[in-house]
C-alpha cells in the first residue's frame, strides 16, 4: 500500500467574460486563470478496496460519493478499468462556494496523484477530458499556472506567467450559487470587454499594466448582494492594491499588490471583517510532493 501526498491550489480569475449563452444551457467564456498558493492537502492511501473519504477542516463538504474528489477517483479507476482501491484525506483550506475552485482543484489533484502512482496510464489530454466531466474548473487546475480559458473553461491555453503578487482573498460567510449567477446575469453584459485587452498587454511582458484591465462580468450580479465585497475592494484599493476584483461567481474578492508590505498593511485593516488570507499568485495547480512535478517547475 503506498501513499501519496499533494497539493491542490486554488484559482481566482483575473478576467471573466462572458460572451453568450449557448444551445446546451452553459455559457461561453473567456477567462484569464490565474492559480494561488492557497491550497488544500490531499493524501491518498491506496488498497485494500473501495473509495473512502475524510475530511478535516470544512463540516459543510460533503464526505461521500457528493465529493468531486470521490468523483475524480471513480472516474480514475473506471477509465484505467482497475476495481476502485483508494482511502482519500482531504484538509481543506480553500474555502468552498467562494468562487475559488477549491472542490475542482480537490478532483485535479487526486487524477494526477492516481495517474502518478499507476505509471502514468493516462495522458494529460485523457485526465483532462475526465476532469471536464467532473467540473468545469477541473481542466484548468490539473494544469494552473496563468491560462487563456475559452468555452466553458475547458479550452487552455498557456500564456505568459503573472509574477508571483502578493494576494489578499476575502470572503464573506454566505456562500453563492454559481448556476444561480448565470441565471441572473443580464446578456447586456455579454462581450469580451477585458480578456482581449489583458492579453495584449501580457504578451508585451506588461504585467503590471495588464492587471489595468481585471474585470468579471459576473460582478453585476453577485456584487449589488454581498456590500461588504464592495467594502472589502474599496479598501484594497485605498491600500494600494493594484487591482481588486471578485474570483468567478463569487463570493470572494481578491486584491493584488505588487508591494508585500502594502499587502501586509490592507491585510490588518481589514482581517477583522470576515474570511482574509494572505496568498500569492502561483505558477501550477497540483504538485505531487514525491517527486512527480505534477505541473509545477
Ligand atoms: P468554482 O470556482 O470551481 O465554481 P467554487 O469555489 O465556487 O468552485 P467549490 O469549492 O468547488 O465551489 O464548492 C462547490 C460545492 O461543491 C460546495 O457547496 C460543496 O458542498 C461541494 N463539494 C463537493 N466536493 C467538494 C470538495 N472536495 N471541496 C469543496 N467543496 C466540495
Amino acid at each position: 500500500m503506498g501513499v501519496i501526498r499533494a497539493a491542490a491550489y486554488g484559482k481566482i480569475n483575473l478576467t471573466l467574460d462572458v460572451l453568450g449563452r449557448r444551445a446546451d444551457g452553459y455559457h461561453e467564456l473567456a477567462s484569464i486563470m490565474q492559480s494561488v498558493d492557497l491550497h488544500d492537502d490531499v493524501e491518498l492511501e491506496l488498497g485494500p478496496s473501495g473509495i473512502s473519504l475524510e475530511v478535516k477542516g470544512d463540516a459543510t463538504v460533503p464526505e461521500d460519493s457528493r465529493n468531486i474528489a470521490w468523483k475524480a477517483a471513480l472516474a480514475f479507476f473506471a477509465s484505467v478499468q482497475k476495481e476502485p482501491a483508494v482511502a482519500i484525506t482531504l484538509t481543506k483550506r480553500i474555502p468552498a462556494a467562494a468562487g475559488l475552485a477549491g472542490g475542482s482543484a480537490d478532483a485535479a489533484a487526486v487524477l494526477r496523484a492516481l495517474n502518478t502512482y499507476f505509471g502514468h496510464p493516462l495522458t494529460l489530454a485523457q485526465l483532462q477530458t475526465i476532469g471536464e466531466g467532473l467540473g468545469a474548473d477541473v481542466p484548468f487546475c490539473l494544469v494552473g499556472g496563468t491560462q487563456w480559458a475559452q468555452g466553458i473553461g475547458e479550452r487552455l491555453t498557456p500564456v505568459t506567467a503573472m509574477p508571483p503578487y502578493a494576494l489578499l482573498l476575502a470572503k464573506p460567510e454566505m456562500g453563492i450559487s454559481t448556476q444561480e449567477v448565470y441565471r441572473n446575469l443580464n446578456s447586456d453584459s455579454f462581450g469580451d470587454h477585458f480578456t482581449n485587452r489583458f492579453l495584449q498587454e501580457l504578451e508585451q511582458g506588461q504585467p503590471y499594466a495588464a492587471l489595468r484591465h481585471v474585470g468579471n462580468a459576473l460582478e453585476t450580479v453577485t456584487l449589488p448582494k454581498v456590500p461588504q465585497c464592495q467594502w472589502w475592494k474599496d479598501t484594497m484599493h485605498r491600500y494600494g492594491a493594484a487591482a481588486q476584483l471578485m474570483s468567478g461567481s463569487g463570493p470572494t474578492v481578491f486584491g493584488i499588490f505588487t508591494d508585500d508590505e502594502r499587502a501586509y498593511r490592507a491585510w490588518n485593516a481589514i482581517r477583522h471583517q470576515g474570511n482574509v488570507y494572505m496568498s500569492r499568485l502561483h505558477h501550477c495547480g497540483v504538485k505531487l510532493m514525491d517527486g512527480d512535478t505534477g505541473g509545477c517547475q
